[in-house]
């Protein structure tokens, strides 16, 4: 069940010993870029007296902006020549962020990737349909080379054309999928709409579920609707992208590979570390990268440290799902929102269908809130005091577990706006 036995359970102190002497390689590599050669330089920070996460601490960190101010090349710390391979992030506007890889960087990523596959029991016999988008996105080809690490064979399917999907799927018998659990859940209806069964007609054992927030209850809708397990799955293109924090087979938060990452779980207002089970913003920094070593880095992910062994037996520490992003969070009269508190609530009703959108509006100085929510198609040829009841009943949930009030307003399955990416849940219309 390891894929690296001795790493994978190493003692808390050794590990602790592993990061130290792997930071300080990191931050004298880092010196050799434009951008961490400014800073120290600024700062008066000797690179080589590095080695603590209290040392590290003293560095500032690390922001997206500043990734962008130094595009091209000002985090690139090997001669480009040893670079083979550049990801950008998926970032909407502007310049976008560039991470570069050497091909023993290539190498660390598909191991931490072909880890976290093999320790959900993932093997050289299962056939793996690879539905994320290929190209500048990691989803694609960072899980296929972590995939064929391993010996699976990998069907580079990428996403979208769910028509094909459903045929790959059926025809090959796949086992294992990696998937954006938002398109999962509209993937079903099609299965569905095409007579097939999943659990009679496609074989689905293992399911690599991330690249967007999701609650626990759309898990196991996903789970049930496939008849798999499915696993949570976290990276992000400026730490590599998936293989940074895996859940383990007993699927109670996920394991941060801190051979590779050291995580700091801060308050993001003081930067103060949060304590076990504080929700926290992640800081991540690179451990085993030498082109583009990155300290410290503000991802706006939101989660919180599990102070608990795993019964796994891995020590590497576990932290939660996450929560949203700093920058998901809305504010309707006065409460702080996150889009999963919602997704928890719709998806524990199995009246409701696969897709959703959360309206925000300004309507003469008072914001309005909508939630227009696809519901399963045979309630609408029910009656209308069950349709009206169900509305109401969810409009009681979501003011229990926000405090907030939506207009809820019931559609048909398909008419609400889908993405062959991450899902858009939330369309703020007060700020145009
Ligand atoms: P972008 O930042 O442009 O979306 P990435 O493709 O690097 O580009 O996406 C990484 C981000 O996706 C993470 O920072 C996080 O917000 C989100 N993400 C990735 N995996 C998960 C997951 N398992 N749960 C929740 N969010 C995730
Ligand atoms: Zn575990």
């Amino acid at each position: 069940m390891y894929w690296e036995k001795e790493i994978e359970t190493m003692d808390r102190e050794q590990l602790t010993q592993l990061q130290s002497k792997r930071l300080q390689a990191t931050v004298l590599q880092a010196a050799k870029t434009s951008y961490y050669k400014k800073l120290f330089d600024k700062l008066h920070i000797q690179p080589e007296k590095i080695s603590t996460l209290k040392d590290l601490q003293n560095i500032p960190p690390t922001t997206k902006e500043d990734l962008r101010s130094g595009f091209p090349y000002g985090f690139l710390a090997t001669p480009l020549e040893q670079v083979v391979r550049l990801h950008s992030s998926s970032g909407t506007t502007g310049v976008p962020t560039v991470i570069y890889h050497t091909a023993a960087d290539i190498d660390s990523w598909s191991n931490l990737v072909a880890r976290s596959l093999y320790g959900v029991g993932v093997r050289k016999n299962d056939i793996f349909q690879n539905m994320m988008s290929y190209g500048l996105f990691t989803g694609g080809l960072g899980m296929h080379y972590g995939a064929e690490k391993i010996g699976t064979l990998v069907i580079p399917i990428a996403a979208g054309n769910s028509k094909r999907q459903i045929w790959f799927l059926k025809n090959f018998q796949t086992t294992v999928t990696h998937i954006i659990p938002s398109y999962a859940l509209l993937l079903s209806n099609l299965i569905k709409s095409e007579g097939l069964d999943s659990s009679q007609d496609l074989n689905l054992k293992i399911m690599l579920i991330g690249a967007e927030p999701h609650s626990e209850e759309t898990r196991q809708r996903i789970e049930e609707l496939y008849q798999s397990k499915a696993f949570n799955s976290y990276g992000l293109s400026e730490m590599n992208g998936p293989g940074v924090a895996f859940e383990c087979a007993y699927q109670n938060g996920l394991h941060v590979w801190e051979d590779a990452y050291i995580l700091e779980i801060v308050n993001p207002k003081t930067l103060e570390p949060c304590p076990a089970g504080e929700l926290g913003e992640m800081i991540l920094t690179t451990l085993s990268r030498q082109a583009t070593p990155i300290l410290r880095y503000r991802t706006k992910d939101l989660a919180y440290w599990i102070d608990e062994p795993c019964p796994c037996g891995r020590t590497h520490y576990r932290i939660s799902r996450i929560q949203g992003r700093t920058d998901d969070m809305f504010i309707y009269h006065g409460v702080n929102i996150f889009p999963i508190q919602i997704d928890k609530v719709l998806m524990n009703n199995p009246e409701v269908g696969s897709n959703y959108l959360i309206i925000l509006e300004r309507k003469d100085l008072r914001d309005t809130m909508k939630v227009e929510i696809e519901i399963k198609p045979e309630l609408f040829i029910g009656d209308l005091p069950k349709l009206e009841r169900l509305r109401e009943r969810i409009q009681a949930e979501i003011r229990s577990e926000t405090l907030v009030t939506p207009e809820i307003i019931l559609v048909e399955p398909g008419t609400l706006p889908t993405t062959e990416g991450k899902a858009v849940r939330v369309v703020d219309k007060r700020q145009l």
